[in-house]
């Protein structure tokens, strides 16, 4: 199987590679190195112009396609994914700077996701309503939008393209990707492997660029009928306001600062590796981190014990040694985290471990996984995303006090209950103001087609599962009058 390449200082507009309209170029680097490792087109205005009208020009005939051969495509899409699967793993590692088995993990999610989404093209159905005498008939159409702008941030590249471009595609829309200018090669690799599997021109076009410069042409273009914006809870904000001037729906995927609750009756051995992972995965460069870590007074001082020595065992290296945890992505990220290890000791939040860069001979944006007790619920640590490996522990007395400190923030995104007593974890996951819960482990493993949903300053969205596919569909109500009785009489 040949090596799949992504051309240097292109994108993938109508079908067809070529550079960008003023020849610009965007430079991704290896984050353990800052070393190149790939050019790709830097889009502008022009471009971005291009690649709207290729998706116009795609739309009538991708909506026209039956279901069924719109999901025998993402199949296709699929099975070359899994034909080039460490090839992938290599381009979504190398971009992060996440092991490369994290990066392999990614691919397998993302095929999982476009699988999903090949199996439910077909299945797409809007419904009969009842009527007040037979003499009537009403019922609802499910109608692709056009052209969907889906733009995305660099931590789990190729996932997010799946998550938003898959569901798009199989409801009849044509997408207009604007991935990271951090981190786009994921998304050009995938991209390449859907025009292999057949997508017609102009149905799939991704061009990277800066956010503010080719993102916002984006969000403000009038060809476009529906945004997709997964990122930072402030650009969110933009992105909305940019989108109130074309009057255009907008999906909104944001930050988050989520906690693990952790009960005296929890099964420690099972939750305080997970507990680890939640905010070491990635460098902690997730929205759903577990950046919070809510331990109940009696288990406390073990727990935060037990947290600290499983930090200090976690193994730092570059995306190639395949080790536990990788670098932050860039010198911005880096900067901002240490920022972070700074502020919390004068906030009055005791260091346990970690707490400052992690020096290595070649260089790169590593920061030791770190843990602070006792850290103020005002706190800058304790209210905004770090998007990093930094956890903040407090303490909390019975579970009223636990579903307050659970809600006291202004995010939504995922709480994690840990604890033996079903009853209570059941009542907690009704009380927790969140989109998505999990009980007893971090996220939604083994559960499939799990919606992605936010809420509050973590977004709104019904990513994920079937739900996605209603995200990227319009509703048509008809309703019909059957004057001609005598037809059947
Ligand atoms: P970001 O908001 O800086 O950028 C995200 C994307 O938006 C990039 O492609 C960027 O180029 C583009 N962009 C920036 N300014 C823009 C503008 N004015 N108009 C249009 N596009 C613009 O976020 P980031 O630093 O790339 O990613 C980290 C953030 O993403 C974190 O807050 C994280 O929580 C969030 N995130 C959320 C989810 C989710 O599903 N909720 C998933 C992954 C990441």
């Amino acid at each position: 199987m040949a090596e799949l390449l992504i051309p240097s200082a292109q994108q993938l507009i109508d079908g067809e590679w070529a550079a960008a309209r003023d020849a610009g170029e965007l430079r991704v680097a290896d984050p353990a190195t800052g070393q190149t490792v790939q050019t790709v087109a830097c889009a502008g205005r022009a471009d971005v112009d291009d690649a709207v009208q290729a998706a116009r020009r795609a739309f009538p005939g991708w909506a026209a396609t039956s279901a069924s051969e719109r999901g025998r495509l993402l199949r296709r899409w699929s099975e070359l994914i899994g034909e080039h699967v460490e090839d992938l793993a290599r381009f979504e590692a190398r971009d992060v700077g996440k092991p490369l088995s994290g990066g392999r993990m990614n691919i397998f999610i993302t095929q999982g996701i476009i699988d999903y989404f090949a199996g439910a093209a077909d299945k797409l159905t809007g419904v009969t309503l009842p009527t007040r005498t037979p003499d009537y008939l009403g019922y609802t159409l499910q109608e692709p939008y056009g052209v969907c702008a889906v733009i995305i941030p660099w931590n789990v590249p190729a996932v997010l393209t799946a998550a938003n471009v898959a569901p798009a595609l199989a409801a009849g829309n044509t997408v207009v990707l604007k991935p990271s200018e951090v981190a786009p090669l994921a998304p050009f690799a995938l991209a390449e492997l859907a025009r292999r599997a057949g997508f017609p021109p102009g149905v799939l076009n991704v061009l990277a660029g800066v956010g503010a410069d080719a993102g916002a042409a984006l969000t403000s273009h009038p060809g476009v009928n529906h945004i997709s914006f997964v990122g930072s809870t402030t650009t969110g904000r933009a992105i909305m306001r940019a989108a109130a001037d074309n009057l255009v729906p907008v999906k909104l995927e944001l930050g988050g600062k989520s906690p693990n609750v952790l009960f005296a009756d929890a099964d420690l051995d099972v939750a305080i590796p997970a507990i680890v992972g939640s905010i070491t995965e990635n460098a902690g460069q997730n929205c759903y981190a577990g950046s919070r870590l809510l331990v109940e007074a009696s288990i406390r001082d073990e727990v935060v014990e037990r947290v600290a020595e499983s930090m200090r065992a976690v193994r730092i290296g570059p995306w190639d040694a395949d080790l536990d945890m990788g670098p932050l992505v860039n010198e911005a990220q880096y900067r901002r985290v240490l920022g972070f290890l700074e502020s919390a000791p004068a906030e009055g939040a005791r260091l346990v471990t970690g707490g400052g860069p992690e020096r290595r001979a070649d260089g790169g944006w590593f920061v030791q996984p770190s843990l602070f007790d006792g850290v103020d619920p005002r706190s800058r640590l304790s209210r905004e995303e770090v998007f990093g490996p930094v956890l903040a522990v407090q303490e909390f007395s019975g579970a009223r006090q636990a579903v307050e400190m659970m809600n006291d923030t202004d995010f939504g995104l995922l709480a994690c209950i840990w604890t033996s007593d079903v009853s209570r974890a059941l009542r907690l996951a009704q009380e927790v103001r969140s989109g998505q819960v999990s009980v007893n482990q971090f996220a939604d493993a083994g559960v499939i087609g799990f919606p992605f949903n936010m809420q509050r300053d973590s977004g709104f969205s019904r990513g994920g599962g079937y739900a996605a596919m209603r995200e990227y569909t319009q509703e048509k109500a008809v309703a019909v009058r059957l004057l001609d009785r005598s037809s059947v009489e």
